[in-house]
């Protein structure tokens, strides 16, 4: 087995992104894009070990985004992309790897199975790029005129890694440096190696825009259901908690906390969704210190777990049951209530009533029933 290091280059600042961070550190359903990307190497049984070539400004959310991360230390990049790639190849001159794969940063979802591709490649080859067709027509154009149709017979797309013999890369950047070539198959090809390609793959895209970012996001995870039912019964009062609004009532609701019943389903929804157990789990009827609690902290309680698995909810949609009082009236602002102590869009918020036709303890006026589903991603 040949020995392979990775060299992700991550130095860039991303002037075409616009975020308030490079894009390699843009959040992606709960970790960053480079993290995501270095998971992908560190876990690869035929890498032993990642070179990171960042930004000096860098280094400390670097180090936040390695933390924990088995093989991976960094190194300061260069002005250029082929700078940075050059110290990075200097980095790992010491230990002389007979193999060494060089990645874009902001391509976090390369996979196992690419990987694969690129080492196995290179038992035949100084050099391996791996290569997707071109689909679209091509067009030469000229301000907002066609000038001409380019031919798209033998034009591919090169994607990263790279995966290159280590001394001959090692040694065309060297002979090269100062120079400002796009890739670094281009590094080689100027220094007189054959760079051969491997099929590469659509999911490999690079994260260039926040477009690019929002539509990885919408790729990432799995979209699953959660369903909450509670019920309170009537009691002494003049009102009742629904939605986290009072709404004014000839009765109240009892329970141990503000009762707010369609709240606690909304709660159980999303701990359901994410499979993080039910409201009595978390806050315990037994504890004083729920004694009278606004209800609002537990279905907050239960989003933040959901945040904290990189999730986001999609939908929450609410159906009261009660004869009394009439909810159609308070709808609007009860939508407005949830999706306030969500920090959520109003249109992700749905408030809907029934009564049961005066069937039932609902029927008879003695408590109200509250359904909640949850769609999440996550
Ligand atoms: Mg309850």
């Amino acid at each position: 087995m040949p020995t392979c290091a990775a060299l992700i280059v991550a130095a860039g600042r991303g002037s075409r992104f616009g975020g308030s961070l490079p894009k390699q550190y843009a959040p992606l359903r709960g970790e960053n894009v480079l993290r995501r990307t270095l998971r992908a190497f560190a876990s690869h049984p035929g890498v032993q070990r990642v070179v990171v070539a960042i930004h000096p400004d860098d280094q400390a959310i670097f180090n936040a985004t390695a933390a924990g991360l088995p093989k991976v230390s960094s190194v300061h990049g260069g002005a250029q992309r082929q700078d940075s790639v050059r110290l990075g190849l200097e980095a790992l001159a010491a230990e002389a790897p007979d193999l060494v794969l060089i990645h874009d940063g902001a391509r976090p979802m390369i996979s196992a199975a690419l990987i694969d591709r690129v080492i196995a490649g290179l038992s035949g080859a100084d050099g391996i790029l791996p290569a997707v067709p071109v689909i679209d027509t091509l067009k030469r154009v000229d301000g907002d005129r066609i000038g001409e149709t380019v031919p798209r017979e033998n034009l591919v797309r090169a994607q990263t890694p790279q995966g290159f013999r280590f001394p001959a890369i090692l040694a065309a950047h060297r002979a090269l440096a100062g120079e400002s070539l796009t890739d670094d198959a281009a590094v080689l090809e100027r220094a007189g190696k054959t760079v051969k390609i491997v099929r590469g793959d659509e999911a490999n895209i690079k994260v260039t825009t926040m477009d690019d970012l929002a539509r990885l996001e919408g790729t990432l995870g799995e979209t699953r259901i959660g369903q909450g039912f509670d019920v309170h019964k009537f009691g002494h009062g003049d009102g009742v908690w629904l939605c986290g609004l009072k709404v004014a009532h000839t009765q109240g609701l009892v329970g141990h906390s503000d009762a707010d019943v369609a709240l606690h389903a909304a709660t159980d929804a999303i701990l359901g969704a994410i499979g993080a157990g039910d409201i009595g789990q978390h806050f315990p009827p037994s504890d004083p210190k729920w004694k009278g609690a606004a209800s609002h902290q537990f279905l907050r309680h239960a989003y933040d777990l959901l945040l904290a698995r990189g999730g986001s909810l999609t939908h929450l949609d609410f159906t009261i049951i009660c004869e009394r009082p009439k909810v159609g009236p308070h709808r609007a602002a009860m939508v407005a209530s949830v999706a306030k102590i969500l920090g959520l869009e109003e249109g992700r918020i749905s408030v809907k009533a029934t009564t049961t036709e005066g069937l039932g303890f609902t029927g008879r006026q003695e408590g109200i029933a509250a359904q909640a589903v949850a769609t999440v991603r996550v």
